[in-house]
C-alpha cells in the first residue's frame, strides 16, 4: 500500500495520543485487511483502556486553552486541515479503498464529502451566537451564551471511515471542545491519516486524539465511565447504540446517536421512471449497499412495476464488480464474510417466501468478499428484508396499489432515518413527504447527504443531527446569565 502513495507518511500505524504517535503499552497490534483481496495491509497499535484514559486526559488538558481562542483563530486552523485533506485526496482515497473496499472514485467522493464538514464547521466557528432576552422584571437583563461542552468522544463504523469522523470532530473542535475518536477496528487507517494532517495543520497537540483499539466495548465503557467525557457521539447499529445510551446514563452524558435505517424507496405511477432507476442505483448500490441511508425496500406502484423492474435490471447489469483500486470498478467487495452471509440470508429468505430472483443471487468465486448485485421481484412484508437492514447489494421489489397503503408499509418499521420517493403530482409529493416518519426524505433524488443539511433519524434510528448549523449545537452548552441592574 505504501508504494501506491505519493506521501507514504500518511500511512500511520501508531495511535495519536497527547500529540504523540504511540504504540500500545503492551506492544500488541491488530491487522487491517483489504476486503478485495484478503491480504494484511497494516498492523495498527491496539491501545489499552488505560491509554484511552490518557487520551481523554490530554483532550481535557488542552481543551481549556483551545476554548480561549477566538472563533476566527479556530477557524483558521481547521481551514488548514481542510486544505491539506483536499491536497492529499488521492492518497487518502487510496488508503480508504484499500481498507474499506469502495471504488476509488467513490473514495475520492468521500474525502471531498468528509473534508467539507471541516470546511463548513470552520466557517461556523465564527458564528456561535448567543441571545439576549427581554428581562422578566424591570431590573433584570437576560443573556444567553454558548460554551463548548468540554471533552467529546466518538465511536464510528467502517462504512465511511473518513466522513463519519469529520462530521463529529469538525463541529466539536469548531465549538472549542477537545476530542477522542475511536475509529472502527476494520478501518483505522483513514482516521490515522487524518490525524497526520491534523498535526500538520497545527491542531494543538493533545486536543485531538485517535485511539485505535480492538476492544470496542472496553473503550465505550471508558468513554462513559471516565467522568471527563461530557459528550458521546456514536454512529453504528441500533443495538450498540442502546448499550451506549444505557452506559451513558450513569454520568448523564449528552449523546448523539446515528443508528440503523431501513429506508423505503417508493416509485409512484407518475414518476419519471428513468430518473427513478438512476436514483435507485445510486441509493441502493452506493458503497455496495453498505450505507445506513441505502434503499432497503423498493416499493413500486402496480402500473409501472414491470417496466421499472426491467429498467432496473438493465441498469444494474452495467455495474462492474471488482477490486476498488482497479479502473472501471463500480461495485467493490463487502467488508467481510459476515456481511456476505447476511445478504445471502436475506436473499434465501426472500426466495423461500415466493420471491423471484431476476438478477444475481449466486455467490462469486475467488478471493475477496464479493457478491453480485441481486434483484428479487414479488417481495412481501413477511420477508426478513421488510424489517431488517440488509447492508448489501440486494434490491427487493415490493408491489403496491394506493398511496395510503404504501405510506403505511413504509412507516411500518422501528427505524426512521431516510426515505425516498419518486412522483410528479404536487399534492401527492407534499402529502407523502409529510406522512413519512423519517428524519430525511429524498424527493425525486436518491442522494441526500451533504454537510449543509441536518442528517439524522427519528424513532430508533437515533438522536441528534449532524451537519448544517444545527450540527454544532450538540457540542455546545447554553448558559443563561441573569443580571440585576
Ligand atoms: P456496524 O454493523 O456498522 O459495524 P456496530 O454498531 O456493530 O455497527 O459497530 C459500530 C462501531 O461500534 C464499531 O466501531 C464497533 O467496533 C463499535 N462497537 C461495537 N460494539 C460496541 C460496544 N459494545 N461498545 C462500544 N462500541 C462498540
Amino acid at each position: 500500500l505504501k508504494s501506491l502513495l505519493k506521501d507514504p507518511s500518511l500511512l500511520a500505524e501508531k495511535a495519536y495520543v497527547g500529540g504523540k504517535w504511540v504504540e500500545s503499552e503492551t506492544g500488541t497490534t491488530f491487522e487491517v485487511i483489504n476486503p478485495a483481496r484478503g491480504d494484511v495491509i497494516a498492523n495498527v497499535a491496539d491501545l489499552s483502556r488505560a491509554q484511552v484514559a490518557q487520551a481523554i486526559a490530554s483532550a481535557e488538558a488542552t481543551q481549556k486553552e483551545w476554548a480561549k481562542h477566538t472563533g476566527k483563530e479556530r477557524a483558521a486552523i481547521l481551514r488548514r486541515w481542510f486544505d491539506l485533506m483536499i491536497e492529499n485526496t488521492d492518497d487518502l482515497a487510496t488508503i480508504l479503498t484499500a481498507e474499506q473496499g469502495k471504488p476509488l472514485a467513490e473514495a475520492k467522493g468521500e474525502i471531498a464529502y468528509g473534508a467539507a464538514f471541516i470546511e463548513f464547521f470552520a466557517e461556523e466557528a465564527k458564528r456561535i451566537y448567543g441571545e439576549t432576552i427581554p428581562g422578566h422584571q424591570r431590573d433584570k437583563r437576560i443573556t444567553v451564551i454558548k460554551q463548548p461542552i468540554g471533552v467529546a468522544a466518538s465511536i464510528t463504523p467502517w462504512n465511511f471511515p473518513t466522513a463519519m469522523i469529520t462530521r463529529k470532530v469538525a463541529p466539536a473542535l469548531a465549538a472549542g471542545c477537545g476530542f477522542v475518536a475511536r475509529p472502527s477496528e476494520l478501518t483505522p487507517l483513514s482516521a490515522l491519516a487524518m490525524g497526520v494532517l491534523a498535526e500538520r495543520a497545527g491542531i494543538p497537540a493533545g486536543l485531538l486524539n485517535i485511539v485505535t483499539t480492538t476492544n470496542a466495548s472496553e473503550t465505550g465503557k471508558e468513554f462513559c465511565e471516565n467522568g471527563t467525557v461530557r459528550k458521546l457521539s456514536f454512529t453504528g447499529s441500533t443495538n450498540v447504540g442502546r448499550i451506549l445510551l444505557r452506559q451513558a446514563a450513569d454520568q448523564v452524558m449528552k449523546c448523539s446517536m446515528e443508528l440503523g435505517g431501513n429506508a423505503p424507496f417508493i416509485v409512484f405511477d407518475d414518476a419519471d421512471l428513468d430518473a427513478a432507476v438512476e436514483g435507485a442505483i445510486m441509493c441502493k448500490f452506493r458503497n455496495n449497499g453498505q450505507t445506513c441511508v441505502c434503499a432497503n425496500r423498493i416499493y413500486v406502484q402496480a402500473g409501472v412495476y414491470d417496466a421499472f423492474a426491467a429498467k432496473l435490471k438493465e441498469a444494474v447489469g452495467k455495474l462492474k464488480v471488482g477490486d476498488g483500486l482497479e479502473a472501471g470498478t463500480t461495485l467493490g467487495p463487502l467488508i467481510n464474510a459476515n456481511a456476505i452471509k447476511k445478504v445471502q440470508t436475506h436473499v434465501a429468505d426472500a426466495t423461500a417466501k415466493g420471491g423471484t430472483v431476476i438478477m444475481g443471487g449466486e455467490p462469486m468465486q475467488g478471493p475477496g468478499n464479493f457478491l453480485p448485485p441481486t434483484i428479487v421481484t414479488g417481495a412481501t412484508r413477511d420477508m426478513i428484508v421488510a424489517t431488517e437492514e440488509t447492508f448489501g447489494p440486494f434490491a427487493p421489489l415490493f408491489k403496491f396499489t394506493d398511496v395510503d397503503e404504501v405510506i403505511e408499509l413504509a412507516n411500518d418499521t422501528i427505524f426512521g432515518l431516510a426515505a425516498y420517493f419518486y412522483a410528479r403530482d404536487l399534492s401527492r409529493v407534499y402529502k407523502v413527504a409529510e406522512a413519512l416518519e423519517y428524519g430525511i426524505v429524498g424527493v425525486n433524488t436518491g442522494i441526500i447527504s451533504t454537510e449543509v443539511a441536518p442528517f439524522g433519524g427519528v424513532k430508533q434510528s437515533g438522536l441528534g443531527r449532524e451537519g448544517s448549523h444545527h450540527g454544532i449545537e450538540d457540542y455546545l452548552e447554553m448558559k443563561y446569565i441573569c443580571m440585576a441592574v
